[in-house]
């Protein structure tokens, strides 16, 4: 990894084309044929790499997304996905079996997998929030395969410490898994920290323009190989079409974080001397929680903040309500700036009592920013909340 990672979101994974395409061409197709069966048979027996079968991700277009995304979290090995969902129950079922923790506040989809599926399956699975992680030696003695976090996580912006829940977890035998999809590979490189495995979301920043469901996992090749029989079998790969596309996307990835992280910091301070405003939640703050943990394990602070109107829950849905260019939409990570009211979308289905019991005011709303003029998004922002 001697290259700079614009570097590698522009050069990795863009094989030599003999047509002299300068990115990896598209190749809408879902087998491949061979010149004899001993041929064939040098793939099928991995005695040489090649495309064979688009569903097993030996295609070539998958293959080349795999080696970027590989290459822009520094992982030996990466699988792309149709979804971020199908890229974490692929994880879980291949290195979860003996039993997942997940710490903290996680992606809706991701505790309805962990607390009500993968226990059917006879997946043990824990949950411990952040005030409670006194208890994770005790289940780590357990026998517990793996350790799952989000950092920063929805919608509070908690952070967790990669470095040092990677030693815990290392001690026990366990390993490490980051859902890095919040961060994006531009503000943090959790296996550089010590984590096992990355997954992203590729719905969100690294596709970065609404319009596309994608996922990936990177790690080393001892890992994450067995992982690939189960996306195989589970029919979980990505699609060519959306490989070629997320390959595009993730071209201009650091120049779309590096301006979002800028207009998020500014429309932070902006709001934090803002009347109307009772509390802004952004790592980039000198006087929130996570400031010090963010500055040693993050390039850079992102561009998801959540702010709490003073008046309530009525009040934030007026704000939200109000605004133009922050469409109202769950999601985050695009081009497009985005608003939701977690107690309205994301975190609706949980009681009051547990929305508290996670930090989680109907106050709240979420912003992902996008790449608007920070000026414009200000001025939104003030006129709504006017
Ligand atoms: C959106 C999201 C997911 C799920 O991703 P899909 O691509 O919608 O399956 C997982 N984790 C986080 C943090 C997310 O924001």
């Amino acid at each position: 990894m001697k290259e700079g990672l614009s570097t590698r979101c522009v050069h990795a994974g863009e094989p030599h084309d003999p047509q002299g395409s300068p990115h990896a061409p598209l190749y809408a197709t879902t087998t491949f044929k061979f010149p004899s069966t001993a041929a064939l048979l040098d793939v099928v027996e991995g005695r040489k790499p090649g495309a064979l079968y688009t569903r097993y991700g030996l295609n070539p277009t998958i293959q080349a997304l795999e080696e970027k995304l590989a290459a822009i979290e520094g992982a030996e090995a990466a699988l792309a996905f149709s979804s971020g969902m199908a890229a974490e129950s692929a994880l879980f079922l291949a290195h979860g079996r003996r039993g997942v923790v997940c710490l903290g506040d996680a992606y809706g989809g991701t505790l309805e997998l962990l607390a009500s599926q993968l226990p059917q399956l006879g997946v043990p699975t824990h949950f411990l929030l952040a005030d409670e992680l006194d208890r994770l030696p005790a289940i780590l003695q357990q026998g517990v395969d793996l350790v799952f976090f989000e950092t920063p996580t929805n919608p509070v912006l908690e952070l967790f410490d990669i470095a040092a829940i990677a030693e815990l977890a290392h001690a026990h035998g366990a390993r490490l898994a980051v859902d890095n999809t919040f961060a994006s590979p531009v503000n943090q490189n959790p296996l550089a920290l010590g984590a096992d495995f990355v997954v992203h979301s590729a719905t969100k920043y690294l596709g970065g323009h609404s319009d596309l469901t994608a996922g990936a996992l990177m790690g080393s090749k001892d890992l994450v190989m067995p992982v690939w029989n189960w996306r195989k079998n589970l029919g979980q790969t990505i699609a060519p079409e959306t490989a070629a596309q997320l390959a595009r996307s993730l071209r201009t990835l650091t120049v779309r974080v590096a301006r979002q992280n800028d207009s998020a910091m500014k429309i932070a301070e902006a709001l934090q001397a803002h009347h109307a405003v009772e509390r802004v939640l952004y790592p980039g703050l000198p006087d929130f929680p996570g400031h010090a943990l963010a500055r040693r394990q993050m390039k850079g602070f992102g561009g998801m903040l959540t702010i709490e109107i003073k008046g309530g829950g009525e009040a934030a849905t007026r704000v939200a309500d109000a605004l133009r260019l922050f469409a109202l939409a769950p999601s985050l990570g695009g081009v497009e700036s985005l608003v939701t009211q977690p107690c309205t979308t994301t975190h609706h289905g949980l009681t009051p009592e547990e929305r508290a019991r996670r930090g989680i005011s109907d106050a709240m709303l979420r912003l992902s920013v996008g790449l608007e003029d920070a000026d414009d998004l200000i001025a939104d922002l003030n006129r709504a909340l006017a």
